[in-house]
């Protein structure tokens, strides 16, 4: 059995080649060549869904430069949903092309990820780098990788397995998803979201049971994993009446997960990236907008909120309601090139992509930048100045509360 028959293909043909998503491809502006296209990609992939041409290396060199970041699904007139087409491109090249870089992303997508302990073994030597400030020892990518990281905390608990109560009237329970790396890596997000959640007047628990959403193994095709990964998941957050992430790349995930797991429509129709659920809650008047004018905040729009989840006007609504006024820095939110592993993977493509972004920043004069995505966070933390902050719209809204006297964080 092909891996492409895990997935509705049918969607492909839907592609009337039209080009109107040219121009909004990061790898079509970089290289200008069709191959390096959504249309040419849709193109290879119908070929060798007929079965008229073979996943060559020809293929794997055509999919595997994509960064998945669902742009040229977001201006489609043909709706062609590119980015589930892309992750069944992406099973058929491990399914026919086994290569040692695939084998090992294998493991590393699926059981590393799905380990609080392995992260934290890789935690605890990412800290001792940071201490020692041994970065420049590294390759490249991984240089980038460190550079990108807030400082790291081994041995701070996580918040899986802990509940929070609300501080004032109850108005309901949410779920976190703690994630993989949110954990370990972007504490101060998830005391944020706590925060300003519990504020609110929502119960929230972070069931201990669950793990990684799997987004990057489905990425990378890696379908069993993925498959794993979700089913777990299904099981830890059942009952849970509404899942928050503020990991946008998780959010968008877990509202796919009816592709991933039995049962994952209950987790997808119940989860809401914490940006729209919050700028939800401001918006009725449950949590304040502030007055007091804090200054300007440049916007980057991680590519799996704005296109894969079409979210856009909820993070500059929390980010206007505590206090300052949002700056946009792109206005086709092209891709800042970290797009999962592929800043390993395309260490070149994902610097030029990563350097473009942070040249537009720093254009904007704005000292804080507010970014719904850890791979984001890092990848603009590598290439900004020391002096600009990258922070989460929910911590800038939380700081902005807890300074005026509202929240106690
Ligand atoms: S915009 Fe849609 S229909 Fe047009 S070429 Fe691109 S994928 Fe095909
Ligand atoms: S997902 Fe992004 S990089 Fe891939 S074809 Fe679409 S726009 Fe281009």
């Amino acid at each position: 059995m092909s891996a492409l028959d895990l997935f509705d293909m049918s969607s492909a043909n839907s592609c009337v080649n039209c080009g109107l998503c040219l121009p909004h491809c990061p790898t079509f502006q970089l290289t200008g060549n069709e191959v390096y296209s959504p249309r040419g990609r849709l193109g290879a992939m119908t070929a060798v869904l007929a079965g008229t041409v073979t996943a060559d290396g020809a293929f794997d060199d055509a999919l595997s430069t994509c960064l998945g970041c669902r742009a040229c699904e977001a201006v489609c007139p043909g709706l062609v949903p590119y980015g589930e087409l892309y992750e069944a491109a992406q099973a058929e090249l491990v399914a026919k092309r086994p290569t040692a870089g695939r084998r090992v992303r294998k493991v590393l997508l699926g059981r590393v990820l799905g380990s609080r302990g392995m992260i934290r073994s890789f935690t605890a030597a990412a800290a001792l780098v940071q201490r020692f400030r041994i970065g420049r020892v590294l390759p490249r990518f991984a240089r980038h990788a460190v550079a990108g990281l807030r400082p790291l905390h081994p041995r701070r608990s996580g918040w899986a397995g802990r509940s929070v109560e609300p501080t004032g009237t109850t108005r309901g329970t949410v779920a976190l998803l703690s994630g993989c790396v949110m954990d370990a890596w972007f504490g101060p997000v998830h005391d944020a979201t706590i925060g300003v959640l519990s504020y609110a007047g929502y119960r929230v628990v972070i069931p201990q049971q669950q793990t990684c959403c799997g987004a990057l193994a489905a990425h990378d095709g890696q379908v069993k994993e993925a498959q794993k990964l979700a089913e777990t998941n299904v099981v830890a957050f059942a009952g849970a009446d509404l899942i928050i992430s503020d990991s946008a790349g998780c959010s968008a995930h877990l509202k796919e997960y009816s592709r991933w797991a039995p049962g994952g429509e209950e987790v997808q129709t119940r989860t809401r990236d914490v940006t729209e659920f919050v700028a939800g809650l401001i918006a009725e008047g449950v949590l304040p907008s502030l007055t007091e004018h804090r200054g300007d905040v440049a916007v980057q729009d991680p590519c799996h909120l704005r296109h894969a989840q079409r979210i856009m006007a909820e993070p500059r609504a929390i980010l206007r309601a505590a206090g300052y006024r949002p700056l946009d820095i792109d206005p086709d939110g092209l891709c800042c090139g970290a797009a999962g592993i592929y800043s390993v993977l395309y260490a070149e493509t994902s610097n030029e992509l990563g350097r473009r972004k942070a040249n537009e920043i720093v254009a904007t004069g704005a000292r804080l930048v507010a970014s719904a995505n850890p791979g984001c966070e890092m990848q603009l933390r590598a290439r900004l100045p020391a002096e600009i902050r990258v922070a989460h719209p929910i911590e800038i809204y939380w700081e902005a509360l807890s300074a005026s006297g509202s929240g106690s964080g």
